[in-house]
């Protein structure tokens, strides 16, 4: 059996305990994975280096996949985001987030099932700032037809390969007519010409908001460009649990990361009472994407297990903290290892 040699970085604050735990589990699980350690965020400055290292970067290059824990940026010292550098430099344009309804986490609804799809490059998220005047700052928002089009396209691919029935656009086009009015014409391009089996619909992202919290049933995939696709993100991890349950992947042509939503947690970090439930599931898609792209079976079948072994963990109980559980990092992760090919 072949391994597939992978990035890890452990990250900042929660970052290692919750990828310490997450490693325990895919071993146990038998994932055919090497892992090749990196630091980026705080713990690459205080090793001397940049918050994002050149070597880091390379080698997720060279391996094509990672694995990474929340990393923190220093704010105000004239530091680009970890995050943002890593998805513009690796070009990783699509966010993709599920967020489902567990069994065992009590939320104010059942059945959330739902695919959230953030274009990760560009919008108010160009970095375009100045300062005009003393009195005024100016943060650019930046759409392309290049970038705009090809989420578009990404969204209603993963729809039909992964049985999805419709696409959701939440948008502000009545006021940004421009940038958020191309984002529109480019989806809805793409559906026309490229994807008709899909149902397409847009929605005001106010009134998403609120249809949102009101009944998630009704969508399906969501496509949003990228400040809205961060801030619905936590919106919808706030239905299913909170953001110790919702994994996420950042996407490019060769390149893939996968992450956590949630981010260091510095509250919490180093008492061992993290989820690392999101980070889990973030591995799950990892797996689930070898599998894909490498046509790695075993990597399927260990995805599909660890998948049951976490579902029955809370079914039975065992939740850390933020679920309303009592268990730590570890003894959540031995839950799952327990459950691990247990007979239904
Ligand atoms: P960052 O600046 O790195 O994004 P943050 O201050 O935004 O950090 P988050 O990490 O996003 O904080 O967390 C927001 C809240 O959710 C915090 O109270 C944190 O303790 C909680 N939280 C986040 N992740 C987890 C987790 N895996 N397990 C338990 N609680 C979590
Ligand atoms: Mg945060």
């Amino acid at each position: 059996m072949s391994t597939h040699r992978a990035v890890l970085i452990p990250g900042d604050g929660i970052g290692p305990e919750v990828t310490s735990a997450v490693q325990r589990v895919l071993q146990a699980a038998g994932a055919p994975l090497e892992w090749e350690e990196h630091q980026a965020g705080v713990k690459a400055l205080e090793n001397g280096d940049d918050v994002l290292p050149e070597e880091t970067v390379e080698a997720i290059r060279r391996l094509g996949v990672a694995l990474k824990g929340p990393c923190t940026t220093p704010v105000g010292e004239g530091f680009t985001s970890v995050n943002v550098q890593l998805r513009k430099r690796l070009n990783l344009y699509a966010a993709v987030r599920p967020v489902r309804s567990l069994d065992g986490v009590q939320t104010r609804f059942e059945n959330v099932d739902l695919v959230i799809i953030r274009e990760n490059t560009e919008g108010l998220y160009s970095g375009v700032e100045n300062q005009v005047t003393d009195d005024v700052v100016m943060s650019m928002k930046v759409a392309t037809e290049t970038a705009c089009t090809r989420i578009a396209r990404w969204a209603f691919r993963y729809a039909t390969r992964r049985d999805r029935k419709k696409i959701t656009v939440f948008h502000k086009a009545n006021i940004m007519k421009m940038t958020d009015g191309l984002f529109l014409r480019c989806a809805r391009q793409i559906h026309k010409a490229e994807y008709p089996n899909i149902e397409y619909d847009e929605v005001i992202i106010d009134a998403g908001c609120m249809k949102l919290v009101q009944n998630p049933g009704q969508f399906d995939v969501l496509l949003l460009e990228n400040l809205y696709g961060d801030v619905v993100s936590d919106l919808c991890a706030g239905l299913v649990g909170g953001l110790g349950v919702v994994p996420g992947a950042n996407i490019g042509e060769e390149q893939a990361v996968f992450e956590a939503v949630h981010g260091s947690a510095p509250d919490i970090a180093g008492n061992g009472v993290a989820n690392p439930l999101a980070l889990l599931m973030s591995a799950v898609m990892l797996l689930n994407y070898l599998a894909e792209t490498r046509g790695d079976d075993v990597c399927r079948d260990v995805a599909g297990r660890i998948r049951i072994a976490y579902d029955r963990a809370l079914a039975d109980g065992a939740k850390t903290g933020d679920l309303g559980g009592d268990l730590g990092t570890d003894a959540f992760a031995d839950a799952i290892i327990e459950r691990l090919d247990q007979p239904s």
